[in-house]
């Protein structure tokens, strides 16, 4: 009964992540500079130090130099500050990321305004996410879990221009940029968020879905539009028996529902999540071929 072609998005990103180092040889090769992306960590989430020992597995994987700063719990926010200078400053850094969610005793905009535009691979300075919203205005960066997103659309051929998108989740890392994308490339889009009523009237009229709520299972079939496009960006951990963890993770949506009423869906893990990290990698190569500029 399973229709839904499944969008691949670790394949993508591995053929993605080819490009760059193939890309990254040749910059090399040319004029001697190796692209370096600095990644702060502050504290002992353990979701968050998996995502940035996977980062770093990854620059090592095309042959960008990763520069990592492992705070503890109780740092200061001036402490992050003066790390983050220090990397405003360092020629060998071409890409600062620090990974959220901050402690909460830190100031997290005094932190992602200190971060300087030129080396905001994350996209999350408002400079960039202004420039993301206006028209005619281009950013240095945009965020990477919706690039991937949008990236992965443009890869199976999706058409974009003119499709209704409805993007569920409005967080400033995720659901806004989404929707900002999307718009760029001439969809018509509705955000859902959690005061949204009838979500699944509004979603049921998309071609393509963007789902970044957070929710387990929260998107059913019977929200679906028979043939539209599904992007589950949701990572969210149930609980599993019968795995050795005790857990698995699932999406935001109900992907065996999906399969039967999509054209196509990304499944997780192995969807969004490998092309948010291909982005990051992109962002940074971006920024030092800017920086000397190197075409
Ligand atoms: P946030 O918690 O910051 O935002 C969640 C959004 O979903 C909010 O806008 C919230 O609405 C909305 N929401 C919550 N509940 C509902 C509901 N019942 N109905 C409709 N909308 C709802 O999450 P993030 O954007 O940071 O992340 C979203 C998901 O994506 C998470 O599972 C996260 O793990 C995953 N993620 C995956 C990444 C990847 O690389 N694949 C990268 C980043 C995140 P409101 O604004 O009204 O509160």
């Amino acid at each position: 009964e399973t229709s839904a072609k499944i969008i691949d998005g670790k394949s993508i990103a591995k053929q993605i992540r080819d490009e760059i180092s193939a890309e990254i040889s040749r910059m090399k090769d040319n004029i001697g500079v190796v692209p370096g992306l600095a990644v702060i960590l502050v504290g002992d989430r353990k979701d968050s130090a998996t995502y940035v020992r996977n980062k770093k597995k990854a620059c090592e994987s095309v042959g960008i130099n990763s520069y990592e700063v492992h705070l503890p719990e109780d740092s200061t926010e001036q402490e992050v500050l003066k790390h983050i200078s220090g990397f405003n400053d360092d020629p060998s850094v071409h890409g600062i990321l620090v990974q959220l969610p901050l402690p909460s005793h830190m100031n997290e905009q005094n932190i992602l305004n200190s971060v300087c535009i030129e080396k905001d691979v994350d996209g999350f300075h408002p400079l960039n996410i202004g420039r993301l919203a206006m028209c005619g205005r281009e950013p240095l960066f945009v965020p990477c879990t919706p690039k991937g997103c949008i990236e992965l659309l443009h890869r199976y051929g999706v058409p974009i221009e003119g499709k209704r998108a409805v993007v569920i989740g409005r967080s400033n890392i995720v659901g806004t940029p989404a929707a900002l994308l999307l718009q760029r490339e001439d969809a018509t889009v509705s955000v859902v968020h959690s005061r949204t009523k009838n979500p699944e009237v509004i979603t049921r009229q998309a071609d393509i879905i963007i789902s970044a709520v957070g929710q387990p299972n929260m998107v059913r079939g019977s929200w679906i539009k028979p043939g539209a496009v599904v992007i589950d960006v949701g990572i969210n951990p149930v609980e599993d028996a019968k795995s050795a963890r005790g857990y698995r993770l699932v999406g935001d949506v109900c992907h065996e529902e999906a399969c039967k009423t999509a054209s196509a869906v990304t499944p997780v893990p192995g969807g969004v999540g490998p092309m948010t990290i291909a982005m990051l990698l992109s962002n940074t190569l971006t920024s030092a071929k800017r920086m000397h500029n190197f075409k």
